[in-house]
């Protein structure tokens, strides 16, 4: 369980400064090896005999490595976790943390910059330029979309949408938000933000961002009848989760014209990006990085190895996904 009297923590990626030396202060790290696989048995091998696991999103964290003997604690270096199974994790007793908050305005930030690239094509004109094929100005050379003043519909109103409200506004973009849970009116009307269904959110917007988690419900929450209701001029911007869109039918409604654009963060099978995507202009590609920033990734990395040293200290971690493990 543990040598030198401290417990042992296996961390399966190499975090930023200061996040190794938080968790050497409590617990002897333990380094998940290089070149092991990211699957189940591999990673239940590796915790064997540990107090807690750090983790990133791409690490499956289910029933095989929840049972392992002495497991207490899970922390992943995201505020994503649906690569965790946080009911099997508390029916083992191991706490879940997750790093909510400090991501929120920098994943806001490069939503809008995808946003932008794709409204005036960015990517496009970069790559023309460097082929040399700029070869004087024309009145209709790579006309993009406005950004300003256009409508903007945000599916998911938590932090990361609230954040891309605050920008777009600054655009004077009209603004639609879709959400189970609605904002205070006061708030709604701070941000100039109008709740509507799903439906009229597609068919309206010019503009579409998603900031939901993946659960069982937003599981190809956009798919061939969303894709059907937009505008055949609408661009959608995805820095979610990349299963919350049917990348297929997102395929095939940018392959038909049936939407102009997409610009995207996540993939439904990463690191795999769909073929088809690759294939295409109108598409905006980055390797999930929408949280991306020396500041913030070294936040994270704290935040996550303090998660850790609370719970090693016998405390209740302050991002814990279960509360109802430390009363
Ligand atoms: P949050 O919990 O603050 O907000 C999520 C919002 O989605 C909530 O308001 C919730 O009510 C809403 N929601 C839940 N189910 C919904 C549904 N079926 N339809 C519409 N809305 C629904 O989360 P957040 O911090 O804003 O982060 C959102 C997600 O963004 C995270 O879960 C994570 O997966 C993703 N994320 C990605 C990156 C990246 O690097 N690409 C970075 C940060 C977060």
């Amino acid at each position: 369980m543990s040598t030198g009297g401290k417990p042992r923590v296996l961390l399966m990626h190499p975090i930023l400064d200061p996040g190794r030396a938080v968790l050497a202060e409590v617990a002897e790290v333990i380094d998940y090896p290089n070149a092991r696989p990211l699957d189940e048995p591999s990673i239940r091998q590796a915790a064997e005999g540990c107090f807690g696991i750090v983790t990133l999103l791409k690490d499956p964290i289910r029933e095989t490595v929840l049972s392992t003997p002495g497991l207490k604690i899970v922390s992943n270096v995201a505020v994503g976790f649906d690569n965790i199974d946080v009911p099997t994790a508390t029916a083992h007793k191991v706490m879940v943390t997750n790093t909510p908050g400090v991501l929120d305005e920098t994943t806001a930030d490069f939503a809008f910059a995808l946003l932008m690239a794709a409204a005036r094509r960015v990517v496009e004109a970069d790559v023309f330029t460097r082929q040399g094929l700029y070869k004087g100005w024309e009145i209709d050379l790579m006309l993009g979309t406005d950004v300003h003043d256009a409508t903007l519909g945000i599916i998911g109103m938590g932090r990361i949408g609230r954040g891309l409200a605050h920008r777009a506004k600054g655009f004077n973009m009209r603004m639609l938000y879709y959400d189970p849970t609605p904002l205070t009116p006061e708030v709604e009307r701070q941000l100039g933000v109008t709740r509507v269904d799903l439906g009229r959110l597609v068919a309206e917007s010019d503009f579409i961002s998603v900031h939901v988690p993946l659960t069982k419900d937003t599981l190809h929450l956009l798919s061939t009848p969303q894709f059907g209701q937009m505008k055949r001029s609408a661009i959608l911007i995805n820095t979610s989760r990349g299963p919350v869109v049917d990348e297929a039918a997102l395929v095939a409604a940018l392959k038909s014209g049936r939407i102009a654009g997409a610009a995207l963060d996540v993939y439904e099978r990463e690191p795999a990006v769909h073929p088809g995507l690759i294939a295409l202009a109108n598409v905006v590609l980055a390797p999930h990085i929408a949280s991306g920033t020396v500041r913030t990734r070294s936040e994270m990395s704290a935040m996550a190895a303090r998660n850790m040293a609370t719970a090693v200290r016998g405390g209740r971690p302050p991002n814990l996904l279960n509360p109802e493990l430390k009363r």
